[in-house]
């Protein structure tokens, strides 16, 4: 698409009235067939639709169906008949689709990039990330599906006469509450695993990046999974996100703290599981023996990429005394010499912010940091030259806890550095706060680097590296300590929560109480024998 309809860093993809279906002579960004053939997948019976609209220019990109709680019921009652006959399809059959998901991917990665950059206005090389993160997923779950979900043979309590074995059942359907910041990955990368235990999923994405969700959908379909084994509904989160919890048999959440927090009420009210991928102020500490080239070319990486809208981007720098100013200096320079805009084009460093909303956020928190006193050493202003959303790299220095970006999450491009002296002292600021989803050490001695990452209280920590490292290495587990989440993704637990495990025992020859006439008394001291023998043995 990007080839059909090229446009200029911050130029408009298309010209005309805003309401393309009662003027002929308007366009859409989008072929409005293509749009069809994405929307028609909500299930969603209202009439009711919702306008979303590209933050690279304003232009219209769909009109959203949006679904009743009705159409959510009927959402879980066709999932739940799909999910039956999906328990009965073989787990190598389930892994192939996967690995054709994988190819297919890649192969139409052109359009799935078109596609989030119109919805979400970031730059296409943080697009990228998206079809590359589910590419990784697929083929990782894909890759281990037996090690995962394989009946697993346990330890019986007399060995050699109880055979026990753990199977991994699915758990029914699943319901995906995902947001818009990363629209295709985390709408889809957390499903592939909950597909491969032989879930069904309903899915609910945001309203304002519809479309990317629902090309993943379409590929699901494409690559062979049945189609009512992913259904997608669409609506106000505050509306359907309780229809889903009062239907689902697991939850997965990824979004604000706020909302994270009401999504484990309710199902905590019907004792259902979820995971919760929440909010972070995310640190980096730069040690006094960094490579600070390395340093400030993974600080911009990580505190700009999306324009700072992502969970594991950076907000807060702790940089050792004795580096301080050439770190800054260096951090600066490059900040600096970033290119910005709204276009579709490769060759941005930075995009645009997603909507005003975010715009007012990001633009409140510098204007409040600078009236109690912070510096602006770069950045600190809006771009509507470049675009309606585009708001420029901002490094601040002299933030203080009254101030709201201390210690709030701004999820733009922000970014606060702060002095320190000694490094037990820099832990402790950076796990001061609420938040505990990422972190980032810089240090040339990666077994120092590591061993101060066993005392940052942070899901993931990368040495280094900001995020990439510990994101794309999906045989970890990923997720948030204290207000970041419950739960992780990836790895085996980001499959094991779609499971319920059943361990089955087998007794043989021998059973649970006095045999061949012997007392009671008797069964015990064969039993306590039995059970100090175990313990010289060995066994656990
Ligand atoms: P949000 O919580 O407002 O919305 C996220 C999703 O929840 C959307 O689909 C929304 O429609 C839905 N929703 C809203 N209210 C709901 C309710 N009452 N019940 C059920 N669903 C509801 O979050 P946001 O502002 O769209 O996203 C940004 C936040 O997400 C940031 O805090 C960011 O850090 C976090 N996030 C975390 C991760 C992670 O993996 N930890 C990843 C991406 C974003």
């Amino acid at each position: 698409m990007s080839d059909r309809n090229p446009s200029p860093a911050g130029g408009p993809l298309v010209e005309g009235p805003r309401d393309p279906e009662h003027d002929a002579t308007a366009s859409y960004a989008l072929e409005p067939d293509y749009v069809a053939s994405l929307t028609r997948r909500i299930l969603a019976t209202t009439g009711q639709t919702v306008e979303v609209q590209s933050p690279l220019n304003g232009a219209p990109l769909a009109h959203v169906p949006q679904s009743s709680a009705d159409d959510v019921a009927q959402a879980f009652a066709r999932a739940r008949k799909a999910q039956l006959a999906w328990s009965r399809v073989g787990l190598d059959d389930r892994a192939r689709m996967l690995l054709r998901l994988h190819d297919l991917i890649l192969d139409r990665q052109d359009e799935i990039i078109d596609l989030i950059v119109l919805e979400s206005g970031k730059a296409r090389k943080h697009a990228f990330d998206e079809p590359a993160h589910v590419a990784l997923t697929a083929r990782y779950y894909a890759r281990t599906a037996h090690e995962h979900l394989d009946t697993q043979r346990k330890l019986g309590v007399v060995p050699g006469l109880t055979r026990v074995e753990v199977n991994r059942v699915p758990k029914g359907v699943v319901g995906i509450i995902s947001p818009w910041n990363y629209p295709f990955t985390m709408a889809l990368c957390d499903g592939l695993p909950a597909l491969l235990a032989g879930n069904a999923v309903v899915a609910k994405p945001d309203a304002q990046t519809m479309l990317s969700a629902l090309l993943g959908a379409q590929l699901l379909e494409e690559a062979g999974f049945p189609p009512d084994l992913w259904t997608v509904v669409a609506g106000p989160g505050a509306d359907i996100g309780p229809e889903m919890i009062g239907r689902a048999d697991y939850i997965c959440f990824t979004g604000s703290t706020a909302t994270g927090r009401l999504i484990a009420e309710g199902c905590a009210d019907r004792l259902i599981g979820c995971s919760l991928e929440l909010g972070g102020k995310n640190p980096i500490l730069v040690l006094r023996d960094a490579d600070l080239e390395k340093a400030a070319e993974g600080a911009v990486r990580a505190s700009f990429s999306n324009a700072g809208q992502l969970c594991v981007s950076m907000e807060r720098m702790f940089v050792a005394d004795q580096v301080y100013d050439r770190f800054v200096d260096r951090f600066v320079a490059r900040t600096e010499a970033m290119s910005l805009g709204a276009s579709l084009d490769w060759g941005l460093d930075m995009g645009s912010l997603i909507s005003q909303a975010q715009l007012d956020t990001v633009t409140r928190h510098v204007e409040d940091a600078v009236a109690k006193g912070a510096r602006v050493l770069t950045g600190g202003r809006a771009r509507p030259d470049l675009g309606p959303y585009v708001y420029e790299p901002t490094i601040l220095e002299g933030v203080t806890p009254e101030m709201t970006c201390f210690g709030e999450e701004t999820f733009g491009p922000v970014v606060s550095v702060y002095r320190f002296h000694d490094e037990a002292d820099a832990v402790a600021r950076a796990n001061a706060g609420d938040y505990g989803l990422n972190a980032a050490i810089y240090s040339q001695d990666g077994a120092r680097a590591r061993a101060l990452a066993r005392f940052v209280k942070c899901g993931t920590v990368n040495i280094n590296e900001g995020f990439s490292a510990t994101f794309g290495s999906i045989d970890s587990p990923m997720g948030g300590m204290r207000q970041s989440g419950m739960g992780r993704r990836q790895g085996s637990e980001g499959i094991h929560r779609y499971t319920e495990s059943q361990s089955v025992a087998t007794q043989r020859l021998i059973r649970f109480g006095p045999m061949l006439g012997m007392s009671d008394r008797a069964y015990a001291k064969v039993m306590n024998a039995n059970m100090r023998l175990m313990k010289k043995l060995g066994r656990p």
